[in-house]
């Protein structure tokens, strides 16, 4: 008994009321709903228990049966084993009492038959009694525990002789503590709820908690209907009677979720109720609303607790759809090579690839500065094609390497021989190695008397870079430009070099490239140079290209002439998108204008989610090392628009030289393109001026600019603009100060006036002595005050200033210590303007 009333207790002291939590033998447990009242009453039937028995006998058998125990409890104190058999009963062990039985079933069924007969309407009143009860047992448990004793005592009056089958059934099931199979159990309880609840209707159910287990025994074609309809109803009466709290069978549910989802989007997937998503977000400490977004880890965690599961997406999936199949080898074909020519300034690029073209584009270039970036295409003698890509400045080549297009399969660094290895020809080899692109050493203007090719080589060494006519790797060629002397060589170069590369490409597959260079065309609208590198690109593909995608309206080729399609290496104008692109930006066919927005979409949120992220690292770390580091530095914030991406970098460039440690030119944006009201709004949040290079500001923007008080400024040539702003960033430096010593005075008698402390009665010794003027108080040549003066006396008169040879009165302005001899040195302080460099 003890034992079972410690069952019975721990049951009762689980989770939830109206189950009771049971253990057995082999560490098994099993927790069923127990719907005290009802059992007991059930149970007294002697029928009810033959039946069970019965069944149980046929199903269960072989783990209950405890012989030794049986003896033991029919032997045993009537009122222990009622009270036992009660429990069991309400627990519904009914296969242990089943077997039990089943020694005296046919005794029993018929009895039980009989009995069940006339008992059936008591019962079913009793039923609907205990199924109101129930449902006030759930909701208070102190009140059924209560009433449980009160049935049990009734229940052990109630039942008195009849069932010493069921008492060793029950006893059986609490002390043998084996049950077969603890989820049977628990539906052969509820089974018997639900008979008892349809009550009359079938005995040998209502008895034989035993739907089941007559299932079991029977197999009738019904059966599944029935435990199928009778659980529903039991599920329903268990809902109700728990006040709906617990969802009848959770539906868990893949959630797919992006790395950032709104919560109402969130709740929608998970198909749960906003307000249930918000309150659980709130016991995690975070106040949202259902606009808001929430990042995937911490979606997951809301998932979890909904006891769905999460499927991570990532929004780059949608870049998926960009063909990147690697080619097969029979696929690919020799495509021409790609070449760039850097070097230093004047050291000939231009006119170098001009020669190479035979063609003369040198001149008229605004400002003499390289401000457009092209790429063209020449043929050599011997039929090779080679690409050639203009750069203006090494950062367009790095620049275009950290948006991922590696162009450049070929440098030509191009070094005057009248000159030497420079600054920028350092930079160019940097770059080149960095690439890890092979390098061919180009030595120009060696049609000049003052050519030395050789001193060229020998620099370069100190670069690490070893031409071939000192016994190294890297071919040297001398050229002209101007006598096109060398030429041919240098093509033939190139060609080996490309030769040794081996560059392939697979022309029969959709296009991928890169731009070398945008611009926003008047009449054509934006219009992107793309350096095809893979497939072939025609007209009427869909592309996508960085954050923009477009239809290829026509493909204009390095010579002007429209062009149906442009192959491996081959450099095109594109028209037909939507933006205009940066330099750098990967071009990719896609199949339809749906995957190329999205894709451009995603991009987009993207890039301003990187903004957004580093605009937050700035805020709170960076900026403050930041502010550190600049306390001193004065920043002049321009914002630049050109109409070229070349211009616009070159600009860039230039602005990024002017300043000093004291003043720097910060170029806030850049881009190519009309001057625009989102220009306008950034150029306004952070007082900088716009400056436009061959663009100009539309109608919105300009009217924006005036409101806002936004200094617009137009240039056309590089210099000017150079000029300009180097000159507004001189104005933020800070004006020397310059100190001009004026006098100096000797103290002889040091008086006291009352209200005025201490004065000197000096003689000013050299100079003037200035009312205005700074002070400093010298005693044996060594500084022990410096401040301003308090009074200047001449007799009883304040005067403004007293010359030399004439004595007066100083008093200094927070300062007493004064002595005869000491001395007064007078200086004036003066502004002066600086300009930069
Ligand atoms: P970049 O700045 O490197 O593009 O140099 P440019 O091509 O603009 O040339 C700078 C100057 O060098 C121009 O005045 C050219 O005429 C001159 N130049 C270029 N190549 C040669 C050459 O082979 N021989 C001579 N004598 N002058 C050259």
């Amino acid at each position: 008994m003890s034992e079972n009333d410690g069952k019975k207790t721990l049951g009762i002291r689980g989770n939830r009321p109206g189950q009771v939590k049971q253990s057995f033998s082999h560490g098994r447990t099993n927790k069923v709903v127990v719907e005290t009242k009802r059992k007991p009453r059930v149970v007294v039937p002697k029928p009810g228990t033959a039946s069970a028995a019965k069944a149980a006998g046929a199903k269960g058998g072989p783990a209950k049966g405890d012989p030794s125990k049986r003896p033991a409890g029919i032997s045993d104190a009537e009122m222990e084993r009622r009270l036992k058999a009660l429990q069991a009963a309400k627990a519904r062990e009914v296969e242990e009492a089943a077997k039990r039985a089943a020694e005296e079933k046919s005794r029993e069924e018929a009895r039980a038959r009989r009995r069940a007969e006339a008992e059936a309407k008591e019962r079913e009143e009793r039923e609907r009694e205990a199924a109101l009860k129930a449902k006030a047992e759930e909701e208070e448990r102190k009140k059924r525990e209560a009433e449980e004793a009160k049935v049990r005592e009734k229940a052990a009056k109630a039942q008195p002789a009849p069932d010493p089958a069921a008492a060793q059934a029950a006893e059986a099931r609490g002390t043998g503590k084996s049950s077969s199979a603890p989820r049977k159990t628990d539906r052969n309880e509820r089974d018997q709820k639900q008979t008892r609840g349809k009550g009359s209707r079938d005995d040998n159910r209502r008895s034989g908690k035993l739907t089941v287990n007559q299932a079991l025994r029977g197999g009738e074609g019904g059966r599944h209907r029935s435990v199928a309809a009778m659980k529903r109803k039991q599920d329903r009466l268990r809902q109700k009677a728990m006040g709906g709290a617990e969802p009848r069978e959770k539906v868990v549910r893949d959630v797919q979720v992006p790395e950032a989802i709104v919560v109402s989007e969130l709740a929608n997937r998970m198909a749960e109720r906003v307000a249930d998503v918000i309150k659980s977000l709130m016991n995690m400490g975070m106040m949202i609303t259902q606009n808001q977004s929430i990042d995937q880890d911490t979606a997951e965690l809301i998932i979890e607790e909904f006891g769905h599961k999460i499927v991570r997406v990532s929004d780059a999936d949608v870049e998926d759809v960009i063909d990147s199949v690697e080619d097969k080898d029979e696929d690919l074909e020799p495509r021409p090579p790609v070449i760039t020519i850097m070097g230093h300034v004047d050291h000939g690029k231009t006119s170098l690839l001009d020669a190479i073209r035979n063609a003369k584009v040198t001149a008229g270039e605004a400002g003499g500065i390289t401000q457009h970036i092209g790429a063209y295409q020449v043929q050599t003698d011997d039929g090779t094609t080679l690409s050639f890509l203009d750069t203006p400045g090494h950062a367009a080549f790095t620049s275009m390497r950290a948006r991922g297009a590696q162009v450049t399969d070929i440098v030509v660094l191009v070094v005057a021989a009248d000159d030497a290895v420079m600054p920028q020809t350092i930079e160019a080899i940097n770059h080149a190695k960095a690439a890890e692109v092979p390098m061919i050493i180009a030595i120009n203007k060696c049609d000049l008397p003052a050519a030395n090719p050789d001193k060229v080589r020998t620099d370069l060494l100190q670069h690490e870079v070893i031409v071939e006519k000192l016994s190294g790797d890297v071919q040297d060629v001398e050229v002209s430009a101007h006598t096109g002397d060398g030429l041919d060589e240098l093509l033939e170069a190139i060609a080996l070099q490309a030769e040794v590369l081996e560059l392939k490409a697979n022309p029969n597959r959709s296009a991928s490239g890169a731009v070398i260079e945008a611009q926003l065309d008047v009449g054509r609208g934006p219009v992107a140079t793309v350096l095809v590198q893979n497939g072939t690109l025609k007209q009427g593909d869909i592309f996508v290209v960085g954050e923009q995608w477009g239809k290829v309206r026509a493909l204009v080729n390095d010579k002007g002439d429209r062009v149906n399609e442009a192959g491996p290496s081959e450099p095109v104008e594109v028209l037909g998108l939507n933006g205009t692109p940066e330099a750098g930006d990967v071009l990719n066919v896609v199949d339809t204008e749906a995957q190329a927005r999205e894709i451009a979409d995603y991009r987009i949120q993207a890039a301003k989610d990187k903004r957004a992220a580093a605009g937050a690292a700035t805020t709170l770390e960076q900026m403050m090392a930041k502010a550190k580091a600049d306390q001193n530095v004065a920043e002049l914030p321009i914002l630049v628009k050109a109409d070229v991406q070349g211009s616009a970098e070159a600009i860039v460039q230039a602005m990024e030289k002017i300043g000093n440690d004291e003043v720097r030119v910060r170029v806030l944006h850049y881009g190519v393109g009309a001057i625009t009201e989102t220009d306008i709004g950034l150029a306004e949040a952070s007082g900088a001026p716009v400056i436009g290079f061959n663009v100009r500001a539309n109608a919105s923007a300009r009217n924006s600019a005036n409101q806002k008080g936004v200094e617009i400024r137009y240039y056309s040539v590089i210099y000017d603009l150079v000029d300009d702003v180097k000159a507004a960033a001189s104005g933020l430096l800070s004006a020397e100060v310059r100190e001009n010593f004026i006098g100096y005075a000797e103290i002889r008698e040091v008086f006291k006036v009352s209200g005025v402390g201490k004065v000197a009665g000096c003689l000013v010794t050299e100079g003037v002595a200035r009312r205005s003027a700074g002070v400093r108080l010298l005693r044996d040549n060594v500084v022990i005050h410096e401040g301003t003066l308090k009074t200047l006396k001449r007799f009883k008169d304040e005067v403004k200033e007293v010359q030399s040879g004439q004595e007066c009165g100083m008093a200094f302005e927070n300062y007493e210590d004064i002595r005869p001899q000491d001395v007064i040195e007078i200086f004036e302080r003066e502004e002066v303007a600086r300009t930069l460099e």
